[in-house]
């Protein structure tokens, strides 16, 4: 396969943004290749700028759960262009696409629209912070929230409770009320709120973990952080950030019928535009400005396009319930190869359309067990895919996601390719 426009762009993308990407981990730097610039995308598939057509399983870290360029989607789209981008000021769609989220996920009786995941989880905390008066919030290892200072955070050598800056520009005074738990570990989250009774404002969680690879929760670690939470007067926030109508059109809430205090959204939610919401209980979304003393705002928050692409995409996926079902049975497919194949020298974690394949004998169950994966190793196997028009997430700690649009005959392909690259 030729790369060659791909490697002209990237060095030309160097001279002026930091890497030639404008997110890190597009630049394949883990896996040692040249990321693809892509060109367009339909279905499936996405075709970079050298005519290269790859069977797309990143969807874009999510929000293609219709595949690329829905038809649906698109067409609305094009007619919410010809009213104008933006006005600053309240429209329909946003009370649409609050009326849908509501309905969808009943916990989120009243919401928020921001433009990014990282602007809805910044802001739940902000909430919860405020409605409890409390400083501090438990944060698990593994877990990503987006990229706001606060929890950019990873567990400091010392104690327990300490954490430290996860990047460089983070004061240490800026983590230090974030508290770091292990993920499915009970009792690293009780020694947490023994330790600081009255403090905790909240527990963050991504309900399924999808940003150390997939992690899925066992069985009653979600029941005990509502437990606990409630017991000391915490919320808790779940970020669905990725889970959001990708597990169920409830999220995680609905397939573990589990309900946060506050919940965040993105991704799916803007059916490939920038969006984000947060949301929860109107006695707590009441603290957000004008109503109440916590301020938060967006110059292009509900944005009329970005809102238009989520309604659509939200309302494919309320009326077609049968989608969940064909996503988890292709996700299946691929798991099941992967087990038979290559048996204990792999774990493949799989849930719903979500799924990782770590390339250690471990079971991966948190933070710890993620990273003893073999980081070359699945360099050469995404290399591979790649070379045979496969598209994986260029990181062993990023999940692949499956959409509607996956074919029969590509998932097919894709699990032929699979067994070829583990038997050899
Ligand atoms: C992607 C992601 C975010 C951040 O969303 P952005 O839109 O990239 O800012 C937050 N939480 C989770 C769980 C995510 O996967």
């Amino acid at each position: 396969m030729e790369e060659i426009r791909s490697k002209e762009l990237f060095e030309a993308a160097k001279r002026h943004i930091p890497g030639g990407v404008n997110s890190p981990v597009r630049a394949f730097g883990s896996v040692g290749r040249t990321p693809r610039f892509i060109a367009s995308a339909s279905g499936d598939k996405i075709t970079d700028v050298d005519g290269n057509e790859m069977i797309d399983y990143v969807c874009s870290w999510g929000p293609g759960i219709l595949g690329h360029a829905h038809p649906r989607v698109i067409e609305k789209v094009q007619e919410a262009c010809s009213y104008g981008l933006t006005y600053g000021a309240p429209t329909e769609k946003e009370v649409i696409l609050a009326e849908l989220i509501a309905e969808l996920i009943p916990s989120m009786k009243v919401s928020r629209l921001v433009s990014s995941g990282t602007e809805a989880v910044m802001s739940a905390i902000r909430v919860a912070r405020g409605y409890t008066k409390r400083d501090k919030i438990i944060k698990f290892e593994g877990c990503y929230h987006g990229h706001s200072d606060g929890l950019l955070v990873k567990a400091g050598s010392a104690a327990l409770t300490v954490s430290v800056p996860d990047s460089a520009g983070i004061p240490a005074d800026y983590t230090g009320n974030t508290l770091i738990a292990s993920y499915n570990d009970k009792d690293s989250v009780e020694k947490l709120f023994l330790a600081e009774p009255d403090s905790i404002a909240a527990v963050i969680v991504e309900p399924v973990a999808a940003n150390m690879g997939v992690v899925l929760p066992e069985n009653g670690f979600l029941e005990f952080l509502r437990e606990i939470t409630a017991q000391y007067g915490a919320l808790l926030i779940f970020d669905e950030v990725i889970t959001g109508f990708r597990l169920a059109p409830g999220g995680a809430q609905e397939y573990f019928q589990i309900e946060p205090d506050l919940t965040t959204l993105g991704k799916i939610v803007g059916g490939g535009m920038p969006i984000g919401a947060y949301g929860g209980k109107r006695e707590i979304m009441e603290m957000v400005s004008p109503l109440g003393p916590v301020y938060q705002a967006g110059t292009l928050s509900g944005n009329p396009i970005s809102t238009t692409a989520g309604i659509e995409t939200l309302k494919i996926l309320a009326e077609d319930q049968d989608i969940y079902r064909r996503l988890e049975d292709k996700a299946k497919k691929i798991a099941d190869v992967v087990r038979n194949v290559a048996g204990e020298s792999v774990c493949v974690n799989q849930i719903g359309s979500l799924l990782s394949i770590f390339f250690t004998s471990e079971k991966v169950t948190d933070y710890k067990s993620a990273v003893s994966s073999d980081k070359d190793r699945y360099a050469e196997y995404f290399g591979y895919l790649l070379d045979r028009g496969i598209y994986v997430a260029p990181s062993q700690f990023e999940a692949m996601f499956l959409s509607d649009a996956h074919t029969e005959e590509d998932i097919k392909y894709t699990c032929r390719i699979l067994e070829e690259y583990l038997r050899q």
